[in-house]
């Protein structure tokens, strides 16, 4: 659905009257109930993408306002850098054959096997995957910046334990505590028997007795978060920052994620990075290229007077020590490498063709005869 063509009060279930309090309760409960990770509803994904937009909208007091008024709101509207973290949920639907129960499994107690609390099963929660794009600029200074994530967070009312006063632990009912479940399969065969980890428990081996309600004994809610990432000085195009901790909180209090951010660097319009190194192009007039002089090179973070040697030529690079991308490892600077292109005057005034015909006839070189546009007017005339 394109942006603005829903009604975001009723995408959350809210009255257009609702509280900043009963918005984000109202997102929570949809965002829940349509997560891609527990809603294998083939349109899931859309509808939680929606819910995503409309809280978006109707949590930012300026972009309600703009939604109240005009009925839509400019897609990127308090920008931010990120966007949304999709990333990692993606995988679930893109098989297109539909959610087996092992990935419905895994969706709800963060995937099987792989690195986990015994039994094979996976508490901790998934890594999430995002990008930002950066000038060079930003990348030779170093760079804070905010990111929207939208995440499986700690549930901040039982704080990620799953239960609460209320609650008591019991074992598993579905696998009397074993955590595993024995399924038979006729096949033509013969009877096949699968182990499986128990779904009900997550192969814990017990379940909670009421629950938390605000997250149902998982101890995670979805949860949006403004996450700050620090870029260092020097970062190349394509480098992943790790920050820890930030990916899907873990189930009932286990390890959660990270979140990894890949660094993209925006082409620069002057600059081109080899490396540490920066390469530019500058022009510079034939005289001074003759002669010798000083010029003004715009360099990534800084200006610099850059010595043009007398005889300089066409193509000539000239080299700035230090005037390149810091380096990562924080020992000093690459170089900036000057391109010269050398530039021939269009027009001449009277006087300054004549200064070159002078010198022509010194370096006794034969050149065209001026004519000035009255001598054209002349030879037009009786020619
Ligand atoms: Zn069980
Ligand atoms: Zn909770």
């Amino acid at each position: 659905m394109p942006a603005g063509t829903q009604d975001y009060y009723s995408t959350l279930g809210v009255e257009r009257s609702a509280n900043a309090d009963e918005i984000k309760k109202a997102f929570r409960r949809k965002a829940r109930e349509l997560h891609p990770d527990v809603n294998d509803a083939p349109d899931a994904e859309d509808r939680f993408k929606e819910v995503n937009e409309a809280y978006d909208v109707l949590s930012d007091p300026d972009k309600r306002d703009q939604y109240d008024r005009y009925g839509s709101v400019g897609r990127n509207g308090g920008g931010g850098g990120g966007g949304y973290g999709y990333a990692d949920m993606g995988d679930l639907f893109g098989g297109g054959a539909g959610i087996n129960m092992e990935d419905l499994f895994s969706a709800f107690f963060g995937g099987v096997g792989g690195r986990g609390g015994g039994r094979g099963v996976r508490l901790e929660g998934r890594d999430m995957a995002m990008q930002i794009v950066i000038t060079l600029a930003e990348a030779a200074s170093g760079v804070e910046k905010e990111i929207v994530l939208d995440r499986l967070a700690t549930c901040d009312v039982c704080g990620g334990g799953g239960s609460t006063e209320d609650s008591k632990t019991v074992t598993c009912p579905d696998c009397n505590g074993t955590g595993q479940r024995v399924t038979q399969h006729k096949t033509f065969l013969g009877t096949m028997q699968t182990v499986a980890p128990c779904e009900r428990c997550g192969a814990s081996g017990h379940i909670i007795e009421n629950p938390c309600e605000e997250c149902q004994g998982s101890g995670r809610v979805p949860d949006r978060e403004h996450v700050k990432v620090n870029i260092p000085a020097g970062i190349r195009d394509g480098q992943q920052i790790r920050v820890a901790g930030m990916g899907e909180a873990g189930i009932r209090g286990a390890a959660a994620g990270n979140l990894l951010v890949s660094v993209r660097i925006a082409e620069d319009e002057y600059l081109h990075r080899e490396g540490d190194d920066l390469h530019c192009r500058a022009t510079v007039p034939v005289t001074q290229a003759a002669l010798g002089a000083t010029i003004h090179v715009n360099g990534v973070l800084e200006e610099h007077n850059v010595n043009v040697p007398a005889g300089t030529q066409h193509g000539d690079t000239l080299r700035v020590k230090g005037g390149g991308m810091p380096r990562l490892n924080g020992s000093g600077r690459g170089d900036l490498i000057v391109h010269v292109a050398i530039t021939v005057p269009k027009k001449l005034s009277n006087r300054q063709r004549e200064l070159l015909e002078e010198l022509a006839t010194e370096f006794g070189e034969d050149v065209a005869e001026y004519k000035t546009p009255l001598h054209k007017l002349r030879d037009w005339l009786h020619g």
